[in-house]
């Protein structure tokens, strides 16, 4: 066959340019995030501009969220979802199950780049370790609330979410788990706490350190966590409608066996055990705790400290005890962990390498 070489040549180059026009495109399109708006005090009025305590919370649509924020536009292309309106003390499985479904859906449409999800502060770490555990995509979510309401002077909020849109939308958070942004700071989703009652500087990962700023419109990374987590984990909530009872008991001196056996007694499928420093038991917690192993309840030991491993074998003899340790989940993310394990197995040793492992 013969082949023109002029013409040849013109395929060629017009192949190129249009190769490169539509990498140039993807490259200098903004990005698609997409926020899902659960309520919280982001999206909370108060009466006046100094009110930042008696405020109520989840008043706000997402629309008019988006509406206040209108640096979003230049950023990304937002488009907003109303998936809760709650205060997030009322956040539970049932939701973390809807909205685990919503976000892998969205996450698996190949124009999605990235999930903003506006959240209440007061359990935002449990929410996003839960996502943490099972959204299947490596495309960043990222957790956002607020300290101060909507109308509130020097409102947090605004930034907050222009914040979390960003980092959403960048390919710089792409594989770092969900993450969790406020106070112009990113937080590993495993390891964030909330450790104020009021103030906006709240969400802080002591000892393990944060991963990074987001500053000057833009995210900076400086670490990540080496748990597994999303794509890596064995946890799926595609076909779960339920998630296995488990509660928390925690201990204190004087305690007693009271709320131990009372969660037994409801149904509980597992226990974590907020014990005091190193997770010990206290004497009269132990045997109902035993107890409540022998009765096929996993138990949990956990601490109620906030910092540090517990440390298996050490303040009980967890071999023998047949329980788990938590390493350096705090009670609440054990809970979750403890919960997803359930719906795979009940076997402790299986469980106590998923708490080595996420
Ligand atoms: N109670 C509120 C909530 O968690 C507090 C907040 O959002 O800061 O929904």
């Amino acid at each position: 066959m013969y082949l023109n070489p002029m013409r040849t040549l013109f395929a060629l180059f017009l192949c190129l340019f249009l190769l490169n026009a539509q990498a140039q495109t993807t490259a200098d399109r903004l990005p698609n995030v997409v926020i899902l708006a659960t309520g919280g005090t982001i999206a909370g009025t108060g009466a006046t501009s100094t009110t930042t305590v008696g405020y109520t919370a989840a008043t706000v649509g997402v629309d008019a969220l988006i509406k206040a924020v209108p640096e979003l536009q230049k950023v990304a292309r937002v488009s907003g979802e109303q998936v809760f309106q709650i205060a997030s003390e009322n956040m539970g499985n049932e939701q973390w199950l809807v909205l685990a479904k919503r976000v892998n859906a969205l996450l698996a449409k190949p124009e999605v780049d990235g999930i903003v999800i506006t959240h209440g502060t007061d359990t935002l770490e449990e929410t996003a370790y839960f996502l943490d555990l099972v959204v299947k995509s490596k495309k960043p979510v990222v957790l956002v609330g607020s300290m101060r309401p909507s109308t509130a002077m020097s409102a947090d909020g605004p930034i907050n979410l222009y914040n979390a849109v960003i980092t959403a939308g960048s390919q710089d958070a792409v594989g770092k788990g969900v993450l969790v942004v406020l106070n112009d700071q990113i937080n590993a989703a495993r390891d964030v706490t909330k450790t104020n009652t009021v103030t906006t500087d709240t969400f802080k990962t002591p000892e393990l350190g944060m991963l990074g700023y987001v500053i000057g419109g833009q995210p900076h990374f400086y670490r990540a966590s080496l748990r597994k987590h999303t794509v890596d984990t064995e946890f799926d909530v595609t076909n779960l409608n339920a998630l296995p009872q488990v509660d928390i008991a925690y201990s204190y001196a004087n305690v007693g066996p009271v709320a131990v056996n009372a969660l037994v007694a409801a149904g509980a499928k597992g226990i974590v055990h907020a014990g005091v420093g190193d997770g010990s038991l206290p004497a009269k917690v132990r045997p109902a705790l035993s107890s409540a192993r022998e009765k096929g309840v996993v138990i949990v030991r956990s601490s109620r400290v906030g910092q540090g491993i517990v440390a298996r074998n050490g303040e009980a003899n967890d071999d023998q005890l047949d329980f788990v340790v938590s390493d350096t989940l705090n009670p609440q993310k054990a809970r979750i962990l403890l919960m997803l394990a359930l719906t795979r197995t009940t076997s402790t040793r299986d469980i106590q390498r998923m708490f080595g492992t996420y």
